[in-house]
């Protein structure tokens, strides 16, 4: 299997030869021709396995055919996910002129406030301060939202962002995509992937 092969458009595949990426790793394979159906994923895939590409990839080339308003957002356990996933996103997205916020806790809320004023299309974010700057941040919302990612969702439910989660589930739209991704399929990843996805995909590297 090749990244051309599986149907992925002209500015990735420049993105990836850049990046080096000589073929798309197990994850990838598994899950790109489903997200690029428009299905909902569960990946269970642990940090290594390329899950990241697997989920930026189909956004970004979604992106590419419609770029409308604030596109996607990932949810992440911690600041160092969240700024790795935007590098993913800022990397791949480099030929297509992507605009990534990464808005985490500890870091100015002035600043981020900036930073979603400037339109990004995709929002990495850990979920306490997102859910700041839905209540605090005139002018911002997830209505657009077209995309939202889960990641490490084990990890997210064992920090106790569930509550926060569940929140943000109700202030996006509902006939959006949907991918969650779990190094482990625990009863309460269950249960969060049965209140925020749809038919979904399960692929399992
Ligand atoms: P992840 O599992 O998403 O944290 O990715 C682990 C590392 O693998 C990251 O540094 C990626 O840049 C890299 N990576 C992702 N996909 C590929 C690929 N198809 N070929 C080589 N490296 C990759």
């Amino acid at each position: 299997t090749t990244f051309k092969s599986l149907g992925l458009i002209d500015p990735l595949l420049e993105a990836i030869s850049q990046l080096n990426y000589t073929v798309p790793t197990e994850i990838q394979t598994a899950a790109l021709p489903h997200a690029l159906e428009g299905r909902d994923i569960i990946g269970v895939a642990s940090t290594g396995s390329g899950k990241t590409a697997a989920f930026a990839l189909p956004i970004l080339q979604k992106l590419w055919e419609d770029p409308k308003g604030l596109f996607a957002c990932v949810l992440a356990p911690t600041r160092e996910l969240a700024y790795q996933i935007s590098q993913q996103f800022e990397s791949l997205g480099s030929a297509m002129g992507v605009r990534c916020a990464t808005i985490v806790g500890g870091m100015d809320m002035m600043s981020q406030s900036v930073a979603l004023a400037k339109r990004p299309h995709i929002v990495v974010a850990t979920p306490g301060r997102l859910q700041d700057h839905l209540e605090n941040t005139k002018g911002f919302s997830l209505r657009s939202l077209q995309f939202l990612v889960l990641d490490e969702a084990d990890r997210l439910l064992d920090m106790d962002f569930g509550p926060i989660i569940d929140k943000i589930l109700k202030v996006i739209p509902q006939n959006r995509t949907t991918y969650l991704f779990s190094a482990t399929m625990t009863t309460k990843v269950a249960k969060l992937q049965r209140a925020s996805l749809s038919n979904p995909v399960r692929v399992e590297v």
